[in-house]
């Protein structure tokens, strides 16, 4: 019998998935036999090489899509490139995102309509392709990357924290629309993870943030991607609309 986690046969495809939380739940997923599309956003190299690696290090397929989840376009291309080859869908995961800090004061226009672009209309049009696969085999899995700061906002990251609390409205909203379909929608709420996205941060920031988890630790993207398998896989057939906090304490 296999293990409860086993996703042999499942077709995943997760986005933003060439470095950090992206990368480590692609290879989190495969790991358990799953067949994993990549996408890249700019680099064709990079993509290559990773859909590369899945298949010597954990021998199971993968392919790589390069887009912006912030162009309606090639989103509709993705779902067209899915369907060609595979015909299904199992699994979503929608990690690509962006985060740029601002004061109140200095944040422009462009900025909140790209944020909202891809933080928000990127999920959302992911995961209406997405259904539309699902549906053809009435079951499947949407997970939607928000943020601790989506919940309890922060300062200096207002359009940051709009986008992450818009994703976890959506998520609730499609997970009532979609549990009569038998297709689960949760979201992973992660705290203070280390990844290219918090190293940009300034060194006093960084460590006043640190104080603040009560693990004493920095969060891995394999702690993210731990979770991403869990509402992925079997384990989590019962669970839709929740939002998992994994941030090693910094609320409680
Ligand atoms: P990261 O910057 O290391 O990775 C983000 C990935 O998304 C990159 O591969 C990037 O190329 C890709 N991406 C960005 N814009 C894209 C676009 N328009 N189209 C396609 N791909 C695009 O960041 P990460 O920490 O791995 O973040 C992953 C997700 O987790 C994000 O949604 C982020 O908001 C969320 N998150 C991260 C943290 C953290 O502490 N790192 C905390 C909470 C939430």
């Amino acid at each position: 019998m296999g293990s409860i986690f086993n996703l042999e046969g499942k077709i995943a495809f997760v986005t933003g998935s060439t470095r950090g939380i992206g990368w480590a739940s692609a290879q989190m997923l495969a790991q358990q036999g799953a067949t994993i599309v990549l996408n890249g956003l700019s680099s064709p190299d990079l993509l290559r090489q990773r859909v590369d690696e899945i298949r010597a290090i954990h021998d199971t397929d993968a392919d790589g899509l390069l887009g912006d989840v912030g162009n309606p376009a090639a989103i509709k291309e993705f779902y067209a490139a899915i369907f060609k080859k595979y015909k299904r869908l199992d699994i979503l995961v929608n990690n690509a995102g962006i985060m740029e800090d601002n004061l109140l004061g200095m944040i422009g226009l462009q900025n909140i309509e790209k944020t909202f672009r891809v933080n928000v209309t990127g999920v959302i049009l992911n995961m209406q392709y997405a259904t539309r696969l699902m549906e053809r085999s009435q079951s499947g899995s949407i997970i939607n990357l928000s943020s601790i700061i989506g919940r309890f906002g922060n300062a200096g990251q207002i359009v940051y924290a709009g986008s992450k609390a818009a994703v976890i409205g959506v998520t609730l909203s499609a997970a009532k629309e979609l549990a009569v379909k038998n297709i689960r929608v949760n979201a992973i709420a992660p705290g203070f993870i280390d990844t290219d996205m918090v190293r940009q941060l300034p060194l006093n920031r960084y460590d006043e943030t640190l104080q603040r988890i009560k693990m004493n630790r920095i969060g891995t993207a394999e702690d993210i991607a731990k979770a991403v398998l869990f509402f992925a896989s079997d384990l989590s057939l019962y669970v839709t609309g929740q939002i998992l906090g994994v941030d090693g304490g910094m609320l409680i």
